[in-house]
């Protein structure tokens, strides 16, 4: 039988047959992956700690006809201290549920695996209690980051049109293309947009910076809330061009926890 070795993030765990579970890992060398483990529902199972969603793990599958089985799996590092705190708990368990919407199996990117080592790290030294609209921006950094990776981020540096640098005055991102007009160009593509969202050049330029720095540098940002919040929904927009799988929880479930 056909082995495969990898260091994998688990990214879900669900029931599986009476006494299994499914595990849904992202490994450095294999992306997605989805295996079976054995017994691992039973209260004595050995694995089973070291399964539990945003753990670090060595893996060995044993790749079969109908599924793979997960053979061994290592604990390398279980991040304990995000399951403990509702807002850690809320940021990354949302990133995750995103992050596996947005992967195909076979994929294969090491800088995919950084970035979710990056938010587990993040999601450790989030304060206690971190305000939802906080929480939502962090959320909206990695999305963004995200996005970036697999080539799905908005241009947001000039406009569609004009070609133009945006962000002095008012922009358009516009829905279905991810890019973003100009004011001037905008009226003439209003028409063909109309449920375009407006970008005040704060909004625009807090988009440049949750995309660019790192997270440790949006934690400690300051601004207004209408801000964040133009921010964040600018993120959503984007994300309901991206080829999904299923909507992600995304941030609104981070508003309706931490509210
Ligand atoms: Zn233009």
């Amino acid at each position: 039988m056909p082995y495969l070795r990898d260091r994998a993030i688990v990214l879900r765990n669900e029931p599986f047959k009476e006494h299994d579970r499914k595990v849904v890992l992202f490994g450095i060398e294999h992306g997605l992956l989805e295996a079976v483990a054995r017994g691992a529902s039973r209260k004595e199972a050995k694995q089973a700690g070291h399964i539990v969603p945003m753990s670090e793990i060595e893996v060995l599958i044993a790749k079969g006809a109908v599924y793979d089985k997960l053979a061994v799996a290592r604990l390398v590092e279980q991040h304990r201290a995000i399951r403990d705190r509702l807002g850690a708990l809320a940021f990354v368990g949302s990133f995750f549920d995103l992050f596996e919407r947005l992967q195909r199996p076979g994929i294969v990117d090491p800088g995919l695996y950084e970035l979710l080592l990056d938010v587990l790290s993040i999601g450790e030294s989030l304060p206690d209690e971190p305000s939802a609209e906080r929480a939502r921006l962090l959320w909206s950094a990695a999305a963004l980051k995200l996005l970036d990776r697999i080539g799905l981020a908005p241009a947001l540096s000039h406009c569609v049109s004009c070609r133009e640098n945006v962000g002095e005055s008012d922009a358009w991102m516009l829905p279905f293309d991810g890019t973003v007009a100009c004011a001037d160009c905008y009226r003439g593509l209003r028409t063909a947009h109309p449920n375009a969202t407006c970008l005040a050049p704060t909004a625009l330029t807090l988009l440049r910076f949750l995309r660019r720095e790192p997270f440790g540098r949006v934690l400690l940002l300051t601004a207004s809330t209408d801000v964040f919040a133009a921010a964040s929904h600018a993120v959503s927009v984007t994300l309901q061009q991206a080829p999904l799988s299923k909507e992600p929880h995304g941030s609104e479930t981070i508003f309706a926890l931490l509210s």
